[in-house]
């Protein structure tokens, strides 16, 4: 098959890339490489049924040109990272909703399968554990940045579902949780790449608010499996999947993995939120999904390993350095 990929340069998106050229499929990736970056795919440069536009999701030609030669689009591209959204929310809103826009208008001209990235944040308070996806969603106030993005995804996938009901557009929805392994960046706030970067540099492992907070942590290369599974299976259409793993950490086990892992002597640190962040940030406690209907619908269950995420990780991290 051949697969549009907007926000192919992205951490998710490059891996993506990697997985369906192995299959023998063809992709176009397009990126405005706003928190992507090229060298991300560089490796993929000159392949067979690869090929690579830089420029923004919201234009509407190139996102039409593209869309029509292609069997089905993976929308990838957004604004994200918390330190991002909480200090850009109108690039957040504007760019997660008017690119969804536009992906969903150009697929409607011939019914163009869709996968639409959402993200475990759309939950926002819920307390009910695991989360399931019919479950009700429970953002925080319109005051508070951080939901912005929570509430713009979520509006992504009212549209989607809309075009799907009303017009037809074969959709799907993929609900990531935390996703992380090589090539994540830590530059937008991401826990793990930066635990990993201060560990090997030997600072103190800074650990935001009291540490006890837990999150699940999935595999890139298991998430790019599972989005690979959903595009194949025709029942999955109309329908919203969480995407991730139940196994749970907290982030001060996290952060204790991480120095074991690296062999460093870097202390743990707790910083306050509203240092971290601005004044007011709200975070969550647990954040778990329940991953029945993915294993149901799709067939598919992450196997990858916290241990082995890590490890990933501290690898490509140590390989950068070693190349500096
Ligand atoms: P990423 O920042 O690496 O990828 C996003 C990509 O989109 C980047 O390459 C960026 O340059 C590109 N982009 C941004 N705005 C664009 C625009 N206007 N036009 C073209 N390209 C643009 O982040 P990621 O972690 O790979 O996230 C990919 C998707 O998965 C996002 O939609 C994100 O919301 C979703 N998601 C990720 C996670 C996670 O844990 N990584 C969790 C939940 C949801």
């Amino acid at each position: 098959m051949k697969v549009f990929i907007t926000g192919g340069a992205g951490f998710i998106g490059s891996h993506l890339c990697e997985r369906l050229l192995e299959r023998g499929d063809k992709v176009i990736i397009l990126d405005d490489l706003s928190t992507g970056q090229m060298d991300n795919v560089s490796h993929l440069m000159g392949r067979e049924g690869f090929e690579h536009r830089v420029g923004s999701v919201t234009d509407v030609a190139l996102v039409g040109e593209l869309v029509d030669r292609c069997d089905v689009t993976v929308h990838l591209a957004a604004a994200v990272g918390v330190r991002l959204i909480v200090e850009h929310p109108v690039h957040t809103i504007e760019t997660n909703v008017r690119g969804t826009e536009v992906v969903l208008g150009a697929a409607a001209k011939k019914q163009k399968l869709v996968v639409l990235a959402s993200t475990s944040e759309v939950y926002g308070k819920g307390v009910k554990i695991p989360f399931s996806e019919d479950d009700d969603l429970k953002l925080g106030g319109t005051q508070h940045s951080r939901w912005a993005y929570a509430c713009s995804k979520a509006l992504d996938e009212w549209l989607a579902l809309a075009y799907w009901k009303e017009k037809k557009v074969p959709v799907i929805i993929a609900r990531f949780f935390n996703t992380v392994g090589p090539r994540q960046t830590g530059r937008y706030g991401m826990v793990l790449p930066n635990f990993v970067a201060q560990a090997l540099a030997g600072d103190p492992i800074r650990v935001f608010g009291s540490g006890e907070q837990s999150r699940c942590f999935g595999h890139v290369r298991d998430a790019v499996e599972a989005v690979i599974r959903l595009i194949e299976t025709p029942v999955a259409v109309g329908q919203v999947f969480n995407v991730g793993t139940e196994r749970e950490v907290t982030i001060n086990r996290l952060a204790e993995m991480v120095r074991d892992t690296v062999g460093a002597q870097s202390a743990i640190e707790h910083v306050p939120y509203n240092e971290a962040y601005a004044v007011g940030f709200e975070d969550l406690e647990r954040r778990v999904p329940d991953t029945t209907k993915l294993a149901k619908v799709a067939g598919y269950r992450f196997t990858r390993t916290l241990e082995q995420i890590i490890a990933d990780v501290v690898e490509e991290q140590r390989s950068r350095l070693a190349l500096r």
